[in-house]
């Protein structure tokens, strides 16, 4: 691969996600395979504005790739989104003499990127690194998988305490507008019922749903809520609504949170982030950018930003029947 680039930077952007160390790690190693020099960004675009850089080998990135999070740190930048952020950010790039730029993080920073690029003409390539799974162009974003996992098991240990009392459990977990995780984790864990923003149930089919299933026999449930599900803005304003509607159960409200984005990445993670890792090097070195390197029915292949931002993919309406079907 003869290439004219010599130095690569690569950052951490928005919100953390499992396996992106893993990523930086590859993109390191494949500067490190192809004699081109690696310049490690902290905090995201931010640090690109301030020139907090540092030099990094194949070395500086050992034992990393078990660890969640991002070492390299990661920030939202409201100076970005300025032209003259965005100046200070440029300008930094030419003083170190970085040919191109590799960002890992969601469909915001992909924006940014897209932004960049139009005003300077700089190569980037993006890497999706969110829990979210929420970006078109490829079937799975870093960190997702460990995110399904951390859920499962958490309700997993919830469903533990509804069996025990005769419990109802409303269980919010993250997505965003993407009802990726609640459905597979849904799935998953043996949930009841699962309220995705892609499908609105109503409150008043929610109820009857429940009532059904206590008289079939059940004497516990798992309701899991997506963060942005319709009926999911306000788990609380729910769980009373149950409460009035449903005396059956006892109603109790868990809301996941943060814990879903922390953690080690699980082995599928870790493997997908180095395989992105690599592709996005294997990009910037055959001269393409302004693109997104992703996977798609288990090959590596890239898709123009703009495309990554087309609305996230769509839900597998075959899962949603699964999950009305096992949930009888
Ligand atoms: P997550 O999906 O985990 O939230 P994200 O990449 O979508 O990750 P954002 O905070 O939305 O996280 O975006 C990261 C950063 O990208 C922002 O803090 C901002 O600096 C930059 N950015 C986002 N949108 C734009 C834009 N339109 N123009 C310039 N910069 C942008």
């Amino acid at each position: 691969m003869k290439s004219k680039l010599k130095k690569i930077a690569v950052l951490t952007s928005g919100g953390d996600a499992p396996g992106m160390n893993a990523a930086i790690r590859a993109v390191v190693r494949s500067c490190a395979y192809h004699n081109v020099e690696c310049v490690g960004v902290y905090r995201g675009y931010e640090g690109l504005i301030e020139g907090d850089f540092e030099i990094l080998d194949a070395r500086s990135v050992k034992n990393i790739i078990n660890r969640g999070g991002t070492f390299l740190k990661s920030a939202r930048s409201k100076e970005f989104m300025t032209k003259e952020g965005r100046q200070k950010a440029y300008d930094h790039l030419i003083r170190e003499e970085i040919d191109a730029l590799v960002t890992i993080g969601g469909d915001g920073t992909f924006r940014g990127a897209i932004v960049f690029n139009e005003e300077f003409d700089f190569p980037i390539v993006g890497i999706p690194g969110t829990i979210d799974n929420d970006i078109n162009g490829t079937d799975f974003t870093i960190g997702y998988d460990t995110a399904l996992n951390t859920v499962v098991e958490a309700i997993d240990k919830i469903r533990d305490t509804a069996n025990s009392h005769n419990r109802l459990f409303l269980i919010e977990v993250m997505g965003r507008d993407a009802g990726d995780i609640a459905l597979n984790a849904g799935i998953g864990a043996g949930a009841e019922e699962i309220l995705i923003p892609e499908q609105d149930l109503g409150r008043d089919r929610l109820v009857e749903s429940l009532k059904r299933s206590k008289k079939s026999g059940k004497s516990s449930s798992i309701v899991v809520v997506s963060e942005g599900g319709q009926i999911g803005k306000n788990i609380m304003g729910l769980a009373d609504y149950i409460r009035q509607n449903l005396t059956e159960y006892e109603c109790k409200v868990t809301v996941l949170g943060h814990i879903q984005r922390g953690g080690a990445p699980s082995c599928f993670d870790r493997v997908l982030a180095s395989r992105l890792g690599v592709g996005a090097i294997d990009a910037l070195l055959s001269g393409e950018k302004d693109i997104m390197i992703g996977v798609i029915h288990n090959k590596v292949t890239s898709v123009p930003f703009k495309k990554s931002l087309e609305g996230s993919n769509k839900i597998d309406q075959s899962l949603i029947r699964v999950a009305d079907i096992i949930s009888i």
